[in-house]
């Protein structure tokens, strides 16, 4: 199903390499209404091994979903700091809203963390100020940087942030920033593996990555539906990813 959607899953990925979405909403994201079995449905088959489900200003959905997918789960979040959006990646405790960017550099470090710059410099979108990566890239706050994203359509952003990295060293990543189940794997990373446990060992392994992927950014076909509340939201007995 996705590989029809994304025909670069079609290829095979090398023995000891690994595919991995680093940009990914749930149902527990405010924007977004993907819920679990959606996931598992479109995941099931597919040639994706991690997603980062890195939800807006929370990590329940991927403490939730981490273990339950047919595939690993990096647990993270995009966290809305005072100068715009940042990714912890690796995360054990939620960042708290709103914080200062060097603040949230600092929790997601203390956590074994990865900071992420999601779609740096997409004027579309509430992308951390430019003069905020470049400081915080200066003094070595960053870690890696989104090059595609595959919401952005505008091909100059995805260059200038490629730009970023190379000049400061930075890891490249890739992400679909799906918000609706077919986006997975629009842009993702194809990298050597990893243990799930350490971001810094997925940071290591990251810098050896190839960043894959197309621009997609399709709207979810309309029709009435339900999407369970996160609330109270739980697995039915018996029910699994497999
Ligand atoms: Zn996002």
């Amino acid at each position: 199903m996705l590989e029809q959607e994304h025909p670069h899953l079609a290829r095979p990925v090398p023995q000891g390499r690994v595919r991995v979405d680093m940009h990914t909403h749930t149902m527990w994201s405010g924007d977004c209404t993907t819920t679990p079995e959606e996931i598992v449905e479109v995941l099931s088959g597919a040639a994706i091994d991690v997603v980062c489900i890195t939800d807006h200003n929370t990590i329940s959905g991927a403490l939730a979903l981490r273990d339950r997918l047919p595939c690993r789960v990096v647990v993270g979040q995009e966290v809305k700091t005072s100068h715009g959006e940042m990714i912890g990646l690796f995360l054990t405790e939620r960042l708290p809203h709103g914080i200062k960017p060097a603040e949230a550099v600092e929790r997601i470090r203390d956590q074994g963390g990865v900071v992420y710059i999601p779609h740096p410099y997409d004027p579309m979108r509430s992308c951390l100020r430019a003069e905020v990566i470049e400081e915080l890239a200066q003094s070595g706050g960053i870690d890696a940087i989104e090059v595609i994203n595959a919401k952005t359509s505008l091909a100059h952003l995805q260059a200038r942030a490629a730009e970023t990295a190379s000049r400061f060293c930075l890891a490249a990543g890739a992400g679909s920033d799906a918000h609706v189940p077919l986006a997975y794997g629009a842009a993702c990373v194809e990298m050597d593996d990893f243990d799930d446990g350490d971001g810094g060992g997925f940071l290591a392994a990251l810098r050896s990555g190839e960043p894959v992927g197309h621009h997609w950014d399709r709207a979810r076909p309309w029709k009435a539906r339900i999407v369970p509340s996160t609330a109270d939201f739980q697995w039915s007995p018996g029910e699994s990813a497999g």
